[in-house]
């Protein structure tokens, strides 16, 4: 897809004007159920209820305009909203796995998808392999008769390991598995899993699809028979996105692709700057020829994203000053706003982990995550120099 082609698609696919009234924006359907007529009916006894408002639960025209565009931005046949990225990881893991099935996982997963392929997933009986996210070969070693499913993402938090998808993609098919796609970090603006040999991608667009900080959802995408299987999955988990989450959303979307170009140009800007920087002892941006897999990041994507990972040689004392210091970058969780946020692994999403844990994954004392922001570039460097 071009660049121009996906700029259209943001804008206007699932948009339109909304014929019995005019509007020009998409209304938010608030309603809870809709009229039942012969169609619907027909609809129903035919199985094909996901394509009628009925209940919704099943299904709201507010989530449609967001299914459509986002099916488009993926190049996918459809997709599926859901109330939360973990409601769509987890319908997406359930419905593409069977008791007695594996999972082959990267073990730099997302915390809340590590907990539920650990701790929720062998309640269904389903077992897991995890292995390095980089590491291809692990993944196909850790393949047996029983794996159904790789699951992985496109750039992991906090260290930012790409896994190569076509590869992955492979190893896949020849072990009749499929492999699905976390690309939350990346979106469709900068990387398209299904054009890549995925099975399916999937998104917390509570971060970069939304891309404002105000709405928690999920999604996924990709064959249309797959993602049935998902929504008889959120049908009985319940997993489903309201109407003013999904109206907020689709107004998040209609400007992706000029906000990811402004996130990567502003990543890239800031990450150089913090290389040579005299106080930081690493950096990593896959946007870097310091970060070991910037080839592969250049030949997956169209643009190396907007999260930056570095390591103060002054420690986690230095790292929590530096936090506490900047006027700009925010101090918070979460990623993927317009506002740029700063924050400590080692204290938020890896605090579980002792220090050893913590280093042998790479996370080292000192270790802070930039989700850089839209401001202007040069007023960050200027806020983390103040800061440093
Ligand atoms: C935030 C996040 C999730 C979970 O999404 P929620 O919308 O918070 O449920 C899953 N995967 C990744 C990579 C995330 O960053």
């Amino acid at each position: 897809m071009s660049d121009s082609a996906f700029a259209t698609r943001c804008v206007h696919a699932g948009s339109g004007p909304h014929a019995p009234t005019g509007a020009v924006v998409n209304p938010i359907h608030q309603s809870s159920n809709f009229i039942l007529d012969a169609p619907v009916y027909e609809a129903i006894a035919d199985g094909r209820a996901r394509d009628h408002a009925i209940y919704s639960r099943y299904g709201n025209p507010s989530q449609w305009a967001v299914q459509e565009k986002l099916a488009a931005l993926e190049g996918a046949e459809s997709a599926l909203l859901f109330a939360s990225g973990m409601a769509a990881i987890s319908s997406a893991i359930l419905a593409m796995t069977s008791e007695g099935g594996r999972v082959v996982a990267s073990n730099t997963l997302y915390g809340g998808t590590l907990r539920f392929l650990n701790d929720l997933l062998p309640t269904y009986g389903r077992s897991v392999t995890l292995v390095p996210p980089d590491d291809v070969s692990a993944a196909a070693a850790a393949c047996t008769e029983e794996t159904e499913l790789l699951f992985f993402e496109t750039l992991s938090n906090p260290l930012l390991h790409i896994c190569d998808v076509p590869a992955l993609a492979a190893v896949a098919r020849d072990h009749g598995a499929r492999l699905a796609v976390d690309a939350t970090f990346s979106t469709p603006a900068l990387q398209r899993p299904l054009d890549q040999g995925a099975d399916l991608v999937v998104h917390s667009a509570s971060k970069y699809l939304n891309g404002h900080s105000d709405v928690i959802a999920g999604a996924a995408a990709g064959p249309r028979s797959l993602v049935d299987e998902l929504w008889a999955h959120l049908l009985l988990l319940g997993g489903s996105a309201d109407p003013h989450a999904a109206f907020l959303l689709e107004r998040g979307m209609r400007t992706l692709h000029v906000r990811m170009r402004q996130h990567v140009e502003n990543a890239q800007h800031v990450a150089e700057y913090l290389e040579q920087h005299p106080a930081v002892s690493s950096v990593r941006y896959p946007g870097l020829h310091s970060h070991p897999q910037h080839g592969l990041a250049q030949a997956q994507m169209d643009g190396a994203g907007a999260m930056i990972t570095f390591t103060l040689k002054g420690g986690d004392e230095a790292g929590l000053a530096l936090c506490d210091r900047t006027r700009l970058a925010v101090q918070a969780t979460s990623l993927g706003g317009i506002e740029t946020l700063i924050s400590m692994p080692f204290n938020t999403s890896h605090a579980h982990m002792s220090d050893a844990e913590r280093e042998a994954l790479g996370i080292l004392p000192g270790t802070v995550r930039l989700s850089v922001g839209i401001e202007s570039a040069d007023d960050l460097c200027a806020d983390l120099a103040s800061a440093l």
